[in-house]
């Protein structure tokens, strides 16, 4: 392992924030991690691990070891091991394989399930944190299971897709916060339906082909994932930020019933018979907040649910304006945000 000293973190988050790192080191094997963990536990200094830094909000110099993950390698199945027959195509991929690429190459050999799940920034390995999601797809639907190295115990094991214990932007993961994920496995199709209902996909793959959606490869709902992210969602290289700041809140029938009378034309999703999803985006909007500036932050014109910061903001001003926001809405709708991506101060994480 090798380590590095005061090291700069502007590049290695995508709100491109100012903070160092005491410690850095650039994880390459299982044998790194556990060289990471012995200095851990000999300085007794806390660690952070991380990916792309596309959903952390770092807010002060972190007075401990900051790992990248680097582990990169893909085991792709053998052609040969591809009967005509069997439709599943499984891919175990290392945690700190970017995402996306991995997302166009299973397109380029025939395996579809990750389609809507393109042009999400960050790694694999972070993939199952949050339980990505895009445009009716969860990670969840594709997940076969994932290896685990526990940073307190120094155990390695794997879970299921079960045990990882997954939900709306949820996972086992985010209450244990030492597992490490290692490797993803994956479980592709060679031939399923694309899952092309949500509105606007559907609407973009018709108006785009001429033909109806569902007759649609995945390399065709791929090109219209990206066209649809290209035209509304800021790329973080030009303009920082890490995408949607808050999660869609669930209110239950009776809530969403007199919010509707309050706010006609208030956008609601049925999650199941009790219960309804809000769009965050649609409630921030309302109030006003698309496009607002102040100072280095500020909302994103096009997605009230982005906030955007120039390259010099620090994590506190992110921070304050999330937080004008959520009371805004608090107060207005009488519904309370929750945080989407991580906060870490400089000790390790902490919630607002
Ligand atoms: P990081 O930001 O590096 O880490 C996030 C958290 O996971 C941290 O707590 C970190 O410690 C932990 N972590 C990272 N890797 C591991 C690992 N191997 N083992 C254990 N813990 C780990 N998200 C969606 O769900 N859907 C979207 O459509 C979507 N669109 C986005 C669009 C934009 C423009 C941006 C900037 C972000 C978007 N995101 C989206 C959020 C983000 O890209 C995802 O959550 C992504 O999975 C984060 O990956 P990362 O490697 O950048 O994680
Ligand atoms: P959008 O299409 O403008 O829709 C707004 C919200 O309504 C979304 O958050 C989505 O919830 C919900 N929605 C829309 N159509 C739906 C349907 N048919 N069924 C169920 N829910 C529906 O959203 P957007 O901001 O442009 O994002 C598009 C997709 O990319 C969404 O799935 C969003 O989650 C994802 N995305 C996520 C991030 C992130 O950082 N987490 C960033 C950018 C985009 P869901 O969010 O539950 O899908």
């Amino acid at each position: 392992m090798e380590l590095q000293h005061s090291i700069s973190l502007k590049p290695y988050n995508t709100l491109s924030l100012d903070v160092k790192a005491a410690y850095f080191v650039r994880v390459n094997c299982i044998a790194d991690l556990r060289a990471a963990r012995q200095f851990c536990q000999d300085k007794h200094c806390p660690w952070l691990l991380l990916g792309g830094g596309s959903n952390l909000v770092l807010t002060q110099d972190f007075d401990g070891l900051v790992m990248f993950m680097a582990m990169d390698q893909v085991f792709w199945p053998a052609e040969k091991s591809l009967d005509r027959i069997s439709k599943n195509f499984i891919v175990s991929v290392q945690a700190g394989y970017e995402w996306d690429l991995l997302v166009e190459e299973s397109i380029m050999r025939g395996a579809s399930g990750l389609e809507n799940l393109s042009l999400i920034p960050g790694q694999v390995g972070a993939a199952p944190i949050q339980n990505i999601g895009a445009y009716g797809v969860e990670l969840k639907h594709c997940l076969g299971g994932v290896q685990v190295f526990d940073f307190d115990t120094g155990e390695e094991f794997e879970l299921s897709s079960a045990d990882c214990e997954f939900g709306y932007r949820d996972s086992v993961f985010k209450r244990h916060q030492c597992w490490i994920i290692t490797q993803v496995r994956l479980l592709l199709s060679r031939d399923t339906e694309p899952k092309v209902s949500y509105g606007i996909i559907e609407d973009t793959i018709t108006s785009q082909l001429g033909k109806p959606a569902i007759s649609a490869s995945p390399q065709q709902v791929r090109d219209a994932v990206i066209h649809i992210r290209r035209s509304k969602l800021p790329d973080p290289k030009k303009i920082p930020n890490v995408g949607s700041f808050f999660k869609n809140p669930m209110v239950s029938n009776g809530q969403k019933q007199a919010l509707a009378q309050q706010w006609p034309g208030l956008v609601t999703y049925a999650v199941d018979p009790k219960k309804h999803k809000l769009a965050a985006g649609w409630l921030i909007d309302q109030l006003g907040w698309k496009g607002f500036r102040q100072g280095e932050v500020g909302v994103h014109e096009y997605q009230a649910l982005v906030l955007v910061c120039s390259g010099s903001a620090t994590g506190k001003e992110v921070l304050d304006l999330a937080k004008r926001i959520k009371a805004d809405v608090a107060v207005k709708f009488g519904v309370t945000l929750e945080i989407e991506p991580r906060l870490f101060d400089n000790r390790g994480e902490f919630y607002l």
